[in-house]
């Protein structure tokens, strides 16, 4: 076995994600990245249009974040978070209730976007119960969103274009509002926000929090819909006295525009979650941030503690990681830079609205997204922009690109000419 080619082995014994294990997709060895280039084993160079599922903002191989590492590593990778706390943490936290929206005090650390979901939902879930609200059991969410892999996350999904429709039986029942079909720009109309209206005030009785992601919605399908959606949102929250989580996962760190998503429509939830971006893509971490009042409510009932605690919870090295990145992200006229990417991508990605096997072109943000009519071929598809020098990972209709923000004009150029002559050759 030791002497099996590393991709023979790798395709024999490793699982990748979404990926069949007895018919696996091909898979590209990458040997080092820098900056928003991917090097592959070959020697082959990519430019990388995914920010590695949306996380390495600042691109990869950052100097300051590798210092930030390396500082942190010869102090203490990690220690237990029971009973101990540490500067790196403390730092992130005061960092964090300083960004996000003000009623957002209190930080709970986690190791994943999916784990940072959870907690969002247990917390509002032991809110209702420490309130005697037994029967708010039920999380109300809209079509095509996504929320993660484990299971409470599986069971807000998009049933259908969430991922998860075979585990439909098995995960906990929730409520499903029609998505937003107002977008952006669109002028508002009220029957978008009917059938979320509509379940709220049937359901109530049984409802514990609303969790959606603020105006972006991304693995369910990559659509945008209008910030007055949101401000609707939120006043029926209010008159149900039901709590609004927002999954700022992919949304947060500036990726549509705003730090947050939310500043879109100027609202702000009772529980965020924050996640991908958070460490500039450098390690696996996440936070779940909540108001002072949940956690007065949290800390007054029984059993008067929050149940969660994962073993590597406010890691130090990711903690520190992520105070560097923060930091650098706030220093770095980010603003500037997405007007610059969302400017380019609109342009250079409008050609694709005249052929024939594109159904939608839209950017908001440095998220730009060309919606075909059909869903792709994923392995031809993924070849023939590796072909191209471009690292573009398509997903069911969506071709889409999420660069670092550090990408150059002439970098983006590249990306965006790759999916015009790559999507022209899917043309039927
Ligand atoms: N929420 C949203 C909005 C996401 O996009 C994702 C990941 N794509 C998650 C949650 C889950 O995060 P993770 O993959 O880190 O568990």
């Amino acid at each position: 076995m030791r002497d099996k080619d590393p991709e023979v082995f790798d395709r024999e014994h490793i699982w990748h994600p979404y990926t069949s294990m007895t018919n696996p997709l091909p898979c590209y060895q990458v040997e080092s990245a820098s900056g928003v280039t991917l090097k592959l084993s070959d020697g082959t160079e990519l430019i990388d249009g995914m920010s590695s599922w949306w996380c390495t903002i600042h691109g990869y191989n950052h100097p300051v974040l590798n210092e930030a590492a390396k500082k942190q590593l010869d102090s203490m990778s990690h220690v237990m978070f029971g009973g101990l706390t540490h500067s790196p943490a403390i730092e992130l936290a005061k960092l964090l209730v300083e960004i996000t929206p003000e009623p957002l005090q209190k930080v709970f650390y986690s190791d994943s976007g999916s784990v940072a979901v959870e907690v969002a939902m247990k917390m509002a879930l032991q809110y209702q119960f420490c309130k005697g609200n037994k029967m708010k059991n039920k999380f109300l969410t809209i079509r095509s969103g996504y929320h993660g892999d484990t299971f409470n996350a599986m069971s807000v999904c998009d049933p259908v274009t969430g991922m998860h429709d075979i585990f439909s039986g098995v995960l906990p029942e929730n409520y499903f509002a029609d998505a937003p079909q107002c977008k952006s720009d669109d002028e508002w109309d009220d029957s978008d926000i009917q059938s979320f209206k509509s379940i709220l005030e049937e359901k109530d009785q049984n409802i514990c929090a609303v969790i959606l992601e603020p105006i972006v919605q991304g693995a369910g399908g990559m659509r945008f819909y209008a910030p007055e959606y949101l401000r609707q949102v939120r006043a029926l929250c209010d008159k149900h006295h039901v709590l609004l989580i927002f999954d700022e996962i992919a949304t947060g760190f500036g990726r549509t525009g705003k730090l947050f998503a939310c500043e879109h429509a100027c609202v702000s939830p009772d529980i965020m979650c924050l996640g991908k971006a958070i460490t500039g893509g450098y390690m696996s971490f996440a936070a779940t941030m909540a108001t002072d009042k949940i956690a007065e409510v949290l800390s007054s009932g029984t059993p008067g503690v929050f149940m969660h605690g994962p073993t590597f919870m406010g890691n130090p090295l990711a903690c520190a990681v992520a105070v560097a990145s923060i930091k650098l992200l706030l220093s770095s006229q980010w603003q500037g830079k997405v007007k610059a990417i969302e400017k380019q991508m609109n342009s250079e990605l409008a050609p694709c609205r005249a052929m024939d096997n594109v159904e939608d072109v839209r950017v908001m943000g440095a998220i730009g997204v060309v919606e075909l009519k059909e869903a792709v071929d994923m392995a031809s598809i993924q070849k023939r922009f590796v072909e191209e020098g471009v690292w573009i990972r398509p997903f069911g209709n969506n071709v889409y690109i999420m660069p670092p923000y550090i990408i150059t004009k002439g970098e983006l150029a590249k990306l965006t000419s790759a999916i015009i002559t790559v999507v022209s050759e899917l043309e039927y």
